[in-house]
């Protein structure tokens, strides 16, 4: 259910001058009578009050009462105040007490994604709203639209309307009692990002087999072992300048006696005399009872013989043996990935290999009859397949081995035959196109039969569709056909899952916040990612701007962008100055 709600909500979207509550007044004794326990949530101007001037709760409000429950023996009621803003839809939502409810049905709210029914009537002269917005599944006006493929009914016939509310909660109390028993179902579900991504990371687990891997070539895999130092680091106390070693205790003496010289790799193996020194380069080892090295910049020797010009502290200017890493100490414990400083830093304690989970080989193909492969002249109603080599390079970059069967037509029967072969090869199967609603089903088809696929539609942009689920215990990612929806779903559902499939344990997307530098619309109850170039100003402030045009087609604004910009559900304007969530992509694509 979406919003977290375990009940179904329902809009009536309309222009004003429809007559929205006129419907639904003539509506709600059809639903109650049947049985329907509805909850109601309207949006109303800003300065609205259901108190009256001169009550008690009203005064006692005025004068400063934030929050106020006023009940009696048949209501209650709670008014809140919220001065600074007003409060996010499913905040509202979450008030209504939904153990004694059915459905929550919902007037105006025009611009928050969730299931609505469009009212229409051709007299208020409006446009109609349900080409622009997906959230719509019915449509009731007093004209038919022949090209509309939704479910259309007449706005004056209170039966049929009352009959498809109830219907509509019916099945999705239905489609909820079968998410229960089988996470499963193709009926497509509203999920925010959020749950897509916790959806989807609860389905994949880490696979078990690992192998060795020599340390030059493990950049990018991912620990399969703690690794503890096998060492101390260092290995010998030793001097951290070059300089005089001498005993703590014989700090004060007029002049010492320079007994030997010590390079790097070398070392002087007796214990030092009363009022000797060794002169001693940096990193070599001090003898057994020097415990205090005194700067060459602070000594003068004649002959063999050094005295001191500053004071000196016992123990200056000495690394101890095991001071940064003591023998038998964890390093880096088991999911750390291996970057540059990680093989530096094993090589260091010795380690000529390591144990990596073994790479992921991930199955990658397009689908469409209109995508053509690059290599060839451009035949007429096509267009160059980029997906896939958007894929390999994303799916390269996390270090897992790519099986790229290339482009299948939109048939079901050739799509059943191209995933029953990715599974066969692969660990995971990724797909671009035909996804949406809109497509032909042949992908649902062939989906439906080989295994449990969900087709969900995300309250994001770009990359709204998605189809999940598995194949023969395999996880098959269906994204959208368009480029960038291709980029920004990679980044959002499938590098967490493969990062998790490839054992790397805590892993979590950079995000910061930058300031706008122009003004940033959303869409109320969706996270929009535009694209971004974020950068310090002269005055070291962090700023992001977008790319510019936002189509989800225009590839050449991720190759532009070196960030995405989030913008949560419920912000719908950003203006010049506010600070906005930015996920900087560097490293990333
Ligand atoms: P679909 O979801 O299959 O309807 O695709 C949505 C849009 O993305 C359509 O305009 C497709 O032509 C385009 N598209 C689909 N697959 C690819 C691809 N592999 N490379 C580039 N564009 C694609
Ligand atoms: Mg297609």
């Amino acid at each position: 259910m979406i919003f977290d709600l375990p009940i179904p909500i329902l809009g009536f979207a309309a222009y004003s001058g429809t007559g929205k509550t006129t419907l639904l007044e003539a509506l709600m004794p059809k639903l109650t009578q049947a049985g329907l326990r509805v909850g109601m949530l309207k949006h109303a101007h800003h300065n609205f009050d259901v108190d009256k001037p001169g009550k008690d709760s009203y005064r006692l409000r005025k004068v400063g009462a934030s929050q106020m429950v006023i009940s009696s023996r048949n209501r209650f009621a709670l008014m809140t105040e919220t001065p600074e803003q007003e409060s996010e839809f499913s905040y509202l939502l979450s008030r209504f007490d939904c153990d004694k409810l059915d459905v929550i049905l919902v007037e105006g709210c025009k611009n928050i994604a969730f299931p609505k029914i469009e009212l229409h009537r051709e007299a208020v002269g409006k446009p109609w709203l349900y080409d622009n917005d997906g959230n719509i599944i019915a449509i009731a006006a007093d004209t038919r639209v022949e090209s509309c493929l939704l479910p259309q009914m007449d706005i004056n016939d209170l039966d049929a309307i009352a009959r498809f509310v109830l219907d509509y909660v019916n099945s999705a109390q239905d489609v909820d009692k079968n998410v229960a028993a089988c996470c499963d179902t193709l009926s497509p579900a509203y999920l925010s990002v959020e749950q897509g991504r916790d959806k989807i990371l609860n389905l994949v687990s880490p696979i078990a087999e690992q192998e060795t891997c020599a340390i030059e070539r493990a950049f990018g895999r991912v620990l399969a072992r703690d690794i503890l130092s096998p060492i101390d680091v260092p290995q010998y106390t030793n001097s951290a300048m070059d300089g005089y070693a001498i005993r703590g205790e014989d700090i004060g003496l007029e002049s010492f006696e320079v007994a030997a010289q010590v390079m790097a790799g070398e070392a002087y193996e007796q214990p030092l005399g009363k009022g000797q020194a060794v002169k001693i380069m940096t990193g070599a080892p001090t003898p057994s009872n020097a415990d205090t090295v005194i700067m060459r910049e602070q000594a003068k020797q004649t002959g063999q013989s050094v005295t001191f010009t500053a004071s000196a502290k016992v123990g200056q200017n000495v690394r101890l043996a095991g001071e940064d890493l003591a023998r038998g100490a964890e390093v880096f414990s088991t999911g750390q990935r291996i970057g540059s400083a990680e093989m530096g830093m094993l090589a260091s304690l010795g380690f000529a290999s390591c144990n990596v989970t073994r790479r992921l080989k991930v199955a990658i193909f397009s689908t469409g009859n209109e995508v053509q492969a690059p290599g060839g002249e451009l035949q007429s109603n096509t267009i160059y397949d980029s997906n896939r080599f958007t894929l390999i390079g994303m799916l390269q970059n996390l270090g897992c081995e790519v099986f790229d069967l290339g482009i299948i037509e939109d048939d079901e029967s050739l799509m059943i035959e191209a995933v029953q072969n990715a599974v066969s090869q692969a660990d995971v199967v990724i797909t671009s196109g035909g996804v949406s609603v809109g497509d032909a089903d042949y992908i649902k088809f062939a989906l439906e039969k080989l295994g449990q696929i969900d087709f969900w539609r995300i309250n994001m942009r770009p990359g709204r569709p998605l189809a999940f689920g598995q194949i023969e215990g395999k996880p098959f990612f269906g994204l959208p056909g368009n480029p960038v929806a291709v980029m920004v779903s990679f980044i959002n559902f499938v590098e967490p899952a493969l990062r998790k499939m490839q054992g790397q344990l805590g892993w979590q997307p950079l995000k910061l916040s930058a300031i706008a530098s122009e003004p940033l619309r959303s869409r109320q109850g969706r996270t929009e990612f535009s694209r971004g170039v974020y950068q310090l100003d002269s005055h070291g402030q962090l700023t992001v701007r977008t790319t510019g045009k936002q189509g989800s087609g225009i590839l050449r604004s991720m190759s532009e962008a070196n960030c995405l910009i989030e913008i949560a559900p419920s912000i719908d304007i950003v203006k010049v100055g506010e600070s906005v969530t930015i996920i900087p992509l560097q490293g990333r694509i």
